[in-house]
């Protein structure tokens, strides 16, 4: 076929990665382990490709017109793109090898460090639960194509038959995730070395054309970020540079630029005003532009209105709406995914255990590959296609009629909620009734909930979820689990414990099981960040609790001891931002619904002699949206959805609360917002930085900014942990400060774990010696 520019393939921006089975997570970890060798890793990794072309094509995207993205990554695409321009920090200099190139070791070993270098930071992508590595630019950062990955994998999908679009992190982007390297000047920007970035983008564009691509997609979401182009201007500025820059390269491929996560506002107008032949638009988080917008007619646009974010099927004739409102303002349209199918799992067909009726309401990636493929033809010619879109629709109209969807019981209990369901005593009088019935020294030391998991338990948990090993046994199992956790806390001398969560296999699935209105998943992983998955749970009915959920583990863990155990609970704001949500009602009543639930469980609790109550919130910044607009309506949502489940609780009852990062920022009125009595925060491993801020911003109640660190297996000793408790009474009264570590403590070791408890419990005792 012959390379039209004015028409964009029907195609989707990207594809997960990581494999139907996880067999890429599987061969890096071999790799990383020592059992299997680079070359076999990258076999591993080549077969999965080229596993990924055929399913592409199967599914209906053409093998022969750049329809199919060429988008793998061994890692993360942002490290792609920094180790592609040779941005290697200087304390990993030593694994560029003779060539010049960083090998799949190297590579590893960016990301994931080793001793005393750290990794590339990690954060998160987007609005999305995946992560990727923070790039560190300097001023002297030597720009050169030092890696050619993208143009070895392009030539591979040629060589078999295909050929494909490559798929970069792109030149603004790239530099605006950046963060200054190491010894940097203050207020040294990334985007400042754009000019000797761009050289290097276009002699891969070069190289790729002289492969023989046609197409090549490059990614820019940052342009949809109110935050990363806060200075307007000068990021408008930057697009026009670099991308006047790269049209200019004489025989390159045509240029796909996409803008995922969101709408791209006044930026639209900006890249429409560069040569590129085609922009990428997501027209779920964003809108059909209301009218012409100046340059968007001479551009092929991909209207991006199947979501890459959720698991439902799309509305496929108001997809198709959209596609047609665009069609007047653009060269030509074709149908495409918002964002890369990254963040779904692979294939609704591997989960045969999932009810009939709800799979047939599911578009996992392969099923919207099917979407987008179904609205191509109908955009070509609308009656054709009236069979998928009556389909569509049908499914749409089983899932709104379908019991458990809508439970008049959950809704009457909702309609019914006033003012006072979202509000506790004020916090003096709780304050005093807590005092006088928990008798806590002062500096109370808890711990955030979670103990080691050891292989026994977790060898366990499988056995029982197999049903291999029976009822009994397991809670036999769990009960001698928690009888070492307590005793070991008793024996380090901690005032407030807890069972350990040995039960958990993670903090939102183990709730999603015993709620109704969830349904688990078999295969339904996701990339977290490089070979970390985790599987979602689908949250698509209304919620109830059939049955009490952690009250037997509990109170058991509390018959166990004559200290306080505090009840462990993970918030709705949490339990949302970690599970695949329905589309079909705001986010708000979803949260409360959850919320309702957790007040159920709270009050069983609490009537079964539990007094005080932690309910995490890990989550609470995670999902606060990209636009600062949006901002003030999630965060009454989410707030008032914590509220809503803790707002129950006696005024005797000391309602905890977790959050395990340590920027606070947009979000400490939030918090402040949840009213909890004590608040526990990630503060140890920026030394205790966020504690002047909150206390600054008024924060009047129980507060513990963690004082060990528990990311990595380093024992803090005495001292040290001593020095962060007295940074912390500094500017924290001292009856409102609490002693803990950063996080819950499941990824660690027994050994260090111990070493690091004792070590705390010494420094609280020598700051309350010295009082
Ligand atoms: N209670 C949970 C634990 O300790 C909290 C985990 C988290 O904050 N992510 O594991
Ligand atoms: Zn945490």
């Amino acid at each position: 076929m012959t390379h039209d520019a004015t028409r964009l393939p029907t195609t989707i921006l990207g594809y997960p990665r990581i494999g139907p089975r996880r067999e890429l997570k599987k061969a890096l970890e071999a790799l990383w382990a020592g059992r299997a060798s680079v070359e076999e890793t990258e076999a591993a990794a080549a077969e999965l490709r080229a596993r990924t072309r055929r399913r592409l094509n199967a599914l209906g995207l053409p093998a022969h017109d750049a329809s199919i993205p060429s988008a793998s990554s061994y890692y993360d695409q942002v490290l792609d793109a920094a180790v592609a321009v040779g941005a290697v920090p200087a304390r990993f200099a030593d694994v560029v090898g003779a060539d010049g190139r960083v090998d799949l070791q190297g590579y590893s070993t960016i990301a994931r460090g080793r001793g005393e270098d750290a990794p590339l930071e990690m954060t998160k992508w987007f609005d999305s639960n995946y992560h990727y590595l923070v790039p560190e630019i300097g001023p002297d950062t030597a720009f050169r194509l030092a890696d050619d990955r993208a143009v070895r994998e392009f030539a591979e999908g040629l060589a078999d038959g295909f050929l494909t679009r490559p798929v970069l992190v792109g030149p603004v982007t790239f530099l605006l995730l950046s963060k200054p390297a190491d010894g940097a000047p203050a207020g040294f920007a990334p985007l400042s070395r754009l000019a000797d970035l761009v050289p290097v983008y276009a002699e891969l564009l070069r190289a790729l054309a002289a492969a023989g691509a046609t197409w090549v997609q490059l990614d820019e979401p940052a342009l949809v970020s109110d935050v990363l182009t806060a200075d307007t201007a000068a990021v408008a500025a930057a697009v026009r540079q670099a991308y006047g820059a790269l049209t200019a390269v004489e025989g390159r491929p045509s240029l796909l630029v996409a803008a995922p996560y969101g709408d791209l506002g006044e930026f639209l107008p900006v890249l429409a005003g560069t040569d590129v032949e085609a922009l990428a638009l997501d027209l779920v988080r964003g809108a059909v532009p209301a009218g012409p917008v100046p340059g968007l007619e001479t551009k092929a646009v991909l209207g991006g209105v199947v979501d890459g974010h959720n698991v439902w099927r799309a509305d496929l004739a108001a997809a198709l709406a959209k596609l047609e409102a665009l069609r007047p303002l653009a060269r030509s349209v074709a149908a495409g995914t918002s964002t890369s199918l990254l963040h779904v799992p692979h294939d609704t067909a591997d989960e045969p255990q999932l009810p009939e009726r709800l799979r047939g309401w599911l578009a996992f990636a392969d099923q919207k590959v099917a979407e987008v493929v179904a609205l191509a033809a109908a955009l070509e010619d609308p009656a054709g296609a009236a069979g998928a879109l009556q389909a569509s629709a049908q499914a749409r109209r089983d899932r709104l009629g379908a019991e458990g969807v809508v439970v008049p019981a959950v809704r009457e209990r909702l309609g019914g909620l006033s003012a006072a369901d979202f509000a506790r005593s004020d916090y003096a009088v709780r304050r005093a009734a807590q005092d006088g019935v928990l008798d806590l020294p002062p500096l109370p030391t808890t711990t955030i909930g979670s103990f080691p998991q050891t292989a026994e338990i977790r060898r366990a948990r499988a056995a029982w979820a197999k049903g291999e090993l029976p009822d009994d046994g397991y809670t036999a199992a769990m009960r001698a689990e928690i009888d070492r956790v307590i005793a070991l806390q008793e024996e380090l001398g901690l005032d407030v414990l807890v069972h350990g969560e040995p039960e958990r296999n993670d903090m939102v699935q183990y709730f999603a099981e015993l709620l109704d209105g969830f349904a688990v998943t078999a295969n339904g992983w996701v990339q977290s960040y490089g070979s970390r998955c985790v599987r979602p749970p689908i949250l698509w009915g209304d919620v109830t609790r059939p049955a009490p959920m952690t009250v037997d583990w509990s109170t058991y863990a509390a018959s166990r001891t004559a200290k306080p155990v505090k009840g462990m609970l993970t918030g709705p704001v949490t339990i949302l931002a970690w599970s695949f949500v329905r589309d079909d009602q705001p986010l708000g009543d979803t949260a409360r619904q959850v919320a309702l639930a957790l007040r159920d469980e709270i009050a069983d609790l609490e009537a079964a002699g539990i007094g005080i109550i932690q309910v995490d919130e890990p989550a609470l910044r995670e999902l606060l949206p990209l636009k600062a607009a949006d901002q003030p309506a999630y965060l009454d949502w989410s707030v008032g959805s914590f509220r809503l489940a803790t707002s129950g609780a006696a005024d005797t009852t000391q309602v905890h609360t977790h959050l395990c990062y340590s920027e606070f920022g947009e979000v400490i009125g939030a918090i402040d917002g949840l009213d909890a009595d004590v608040t526990s925060i990630e503060a140890a491993r920026s030394r205790m930085e966020v504690v002047p801020e909150i206390a600054a911003a008024g924060f009047a109640r129980g507060i513990g900014p963690g004082v060990y660190d528990i990311h990595s297996p380093r024992v803090p000793s005495a001292e040290e942990v001593e020095e962060l408790v007295r940074l912390a009474a500094a500017s924290i009264p001292e009856r409102n400060l609490w002693i803990n570590p950063d996080c819950g403590l499941k990824t660690r070791g027994y050994a260090e774990t111990e070493a690091s408890l004792r070590n705390l419990i010494a420094a609280t005792r020598a700051v309350r010696a010295s009082r």
